[in-house]
C-alpha cells in the first residue's frame, strides 16, 4: 500500500525557490576559483578575472604533421614528426588546443567537467574557438563520445556542450557520429603503449559511410598522449570521413619524464582524470 506523506515544505516549496533565486539574485556567491566575492549577477560562478586568466598555449616546437605543440624538441624526430605521428598511429590530421592543461584552465576544466558547472560551457567555447585557425572549415562537428555509463555517471557530456558552442560560433552542425562501445579502464597511471591497448577499438560510427567525404572536427576538452583521439580518428575515417581535425581546451605538456610522472597517478592530484 502507498502511503502519501506531506513533507512540511512540499506546499511551499515554489514560493521558497523564488527566495532563494531572488536572494541569490541579490547576494551572488563568491567565485568559485579565486573565493572572491562575485559582483556581477551570472549564471556562471567564475568572476570575470578568472575566466580571463588562462594563457594560450606558447610552444616552441609543432609535429610538423599532426601540429601537437611541444615545449622541447625532445619528441620529436628529425622529420618533425611526434611519436603518434612516426608511428602512423595518430589518425588526425591536425591536433589544435588553447592551452596547457595546468593552472587556471585546469580548475576550470575541473569545475566545468567534475564541479558540473554546465554553465561554464560558454566561456571555454570561447577558448576553444580562438584555439581553431580562421582558415580551418569543417562539415560536421562531432563531440567525443563518453561511454554511456559515465555519461549517466556524470549527468552530460562536456564534449558535447563544448561541441555545441563551437557549432554555434561556426554554423557547422554537430552530428553524434560515434557511440563509445566499450567502458575503456581510466587513463590514469598507464603507461603511453597501455593506453592505446585501452582504446584502441573502442569507437564505433553511427552507420557505415556515414561520413563518406566530410571535414570532421572532432571537440573534447582534453588531449593527452592523443591515443583516444588517434582512435577516434581511425573510427571516423572508417565511416569515411576525408580529414579529422581535433580540437580541445588543453593538452598535456609531454616533456621529459611526463611519461613517468604519468605512471604516478597522483601527478593528476587524483585518479579522476580520465580519458575523458
Ligand atoms: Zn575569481
Ligand atoms: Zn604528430
Amino acid at each position: 500500500m502507498l502511503i502519501k506523506t506531506v513533507s512540511p515544505d512540499a506546499t511551499p516549496s515554489l514560493v521558497r525557490k523564488f527566495c532563494i533565486g531572488l536572494f541569490s539574485l541579490i547576494f551572488p556567491d563568491d567565485c568559485r576559483i579565486c573565493e572572491q566575492p562575485l559582483r556581477q549577477v551570472s549564471r556562471v560562478p567564475v568572476c570575470p578575472a578568472c575566466l580571463a586568466k588562462p594563457e594560450p598555449l606558447t610552444a616552441e616546437y609543432f609535429c610538423a604533421q599532426c601540429r601537437a605543440p611541444f615545449r622541447n624538441a625532445f619528441p620529436l624526430d628529425e622529420q618533425g614528426l611526434c611519436a603518434l605521428c612516426r608511428r602512423g598511429v595518430s589518425g588526425f590530421d591536425a591536433a589544435y588546443s588553447y592551452g596547457f592543461y595546468e593552472g587556471d584552465l585546469r580548475e576550470l576544466i575541473h569545475l566545468f567537467k567534475y564541479g558540473r558547472v554546465q554553465t561554464l560551457a560558454k566561456p571555454l567555447g570561447r577558448f576553444l574557438a580562438l584555439a581553431l585557425p580562421r582558415e580551418e572549415s569543417f562539415d560536421a562537428i562531432v563531440p567525443m563520445p563518453l561511454h554511456w555509463r559515465k555519461r549517466w555517471q556524470r549527468g552530460f557530456n562536456q564534449a558535447d556542450l563544448l561541441a555545441r558552442e563551437i557549432s554555434r560560433r561556426t554554423h557547422t552542425p554537430v552530428r553524434h557520429a560515434l557511440r563509445r562501445v566499450r567502458f575503456t579502464a581510466t587513463q590514469a597511471g598507464l603507461t603511453n603503449a597501455k593506453r592505446r591497448q585501452n582504446v584502441s577499438g573502442a569507437f564505433r560510427a553511427k552507420g557505415e559511410q556515414a561520413l563518406r567525404g566530410q571535414r570532421v572536427l572532432v571537440v573534447d576538452d582534453v588531449m593527452t598522449t592523443g591515443s583516444t583521439a588517434a582512435a577516434c580518428a581511425r573510427a571516423l575515417k572508417m565511416a569515411g570521413a576525408r580529414q579529422v581535425v581535433l580540437l580541445t581546451l588543453a593538452r598535456t605538456d609531454r616533456r621529459i619524464g611526463f611519461d613517468l610522472q604519468l605512471r604516478d597517478s597522483n601527478y593528476f592530484g587524483s585518479t579522476e582524470h580520465a580519458q575523458s
